[in-house]
């Protein structure tokens, strides 16, 4: 773990916008390293490695889950989580709710938006999202749709990757039209952070650019 650069990065993303340091495949120590910098919130992707770290680590960190949900994993997950960026359909969503209530548990979730031209990236069309948001939000009683997340094409075309985060900021406002509180807007990763901000964001997911590369 590079603190050098954790610190440099704390020092010039802007106040308002939450950094979520992306550990997945980083050992335990690379976390506590950042912990001990100060950074407090943490993305993992799996299941498996999240509980294991969340056990290991302090309990005053925040782990927001940003990887693909199995839902026969996601009893494992809720126990650790204080907010799940990745839901992509209504069936998990609804799942959620139903499982963090049984848990006696409030989850905080985003709905993942679809808008970069990779087909192998999930989440619902704008589309979509409003539609699920309108159906299921009044319904929900342990989730609470905090926002939305969404990733940009992975290009170098960087009039493609600020269509693509525009996109996803007006998916968020729509969102807000039908849930006023849901403002949490986490776009932009290592490479495209600094465009995702000025085009809105107030959550960035940053991995390579702390850790280093992932041995996967
Ligand atoms: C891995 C991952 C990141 C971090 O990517 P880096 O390029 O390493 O910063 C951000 N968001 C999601 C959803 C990811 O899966």
């Amino acid at each position: 773990m590079e603190e050098a650069r954790l610190t440099e990065l704390r020092g010039i993303i802007p106040h308002d916008v939450t950094l979520v340091a992306v550990s997945k495949f980083h050992p335990a120590e690379a976390i506590r390293a950042a912990y001990n910098a100060g950074q407090r919130v943490f993305g993992e992707s799996r299941a498996d490695e999240l509980a294991a770290k969340a056990a290991a680590l302090p309990d005053d960190i925040c782990w927001h889950f940003i990887g693909h949900v199995q839902t026969n994993k996601l009893r494992r997950i809720l126990p650790h989580v204080t907010m799940i960026q990745s839901v992509d359909s209504e069936r998990l969503l609804r799942l959620i709710d139903a499982e963090a209530e049984k848990m006696g548990l409030s989850t905080k979730v985003l709905l993942q938006v679809h808008v970069a031209a990779e087909e192998t990236k999930t989440g619902f069309s704008p589309e979509e999202l409003t539609e699920v948001a309108r159906r299921c939000a009044p319904e929900l009683r342990a989730a609470t749709i905090e926002g939305v997340m969404g990733m940009a094409t992975n290009t170098v075309d960087t009039d493609r990757i600020r269509a693509d985060f525009q996109a996803i900021a007006r998916t968020g406002q729509r969102l807000r039209e039908i849930v006023p509180s849901a403002t949490v807007l986490s776009m932009g990763m290592s490479g495209d952070w600094q465009m995702a901000v000025e085009c809105g964001s107030n959550m960035v997911r940053i991995g390579s650019d702390i850790f280093g590369p992932r041995e996967y």
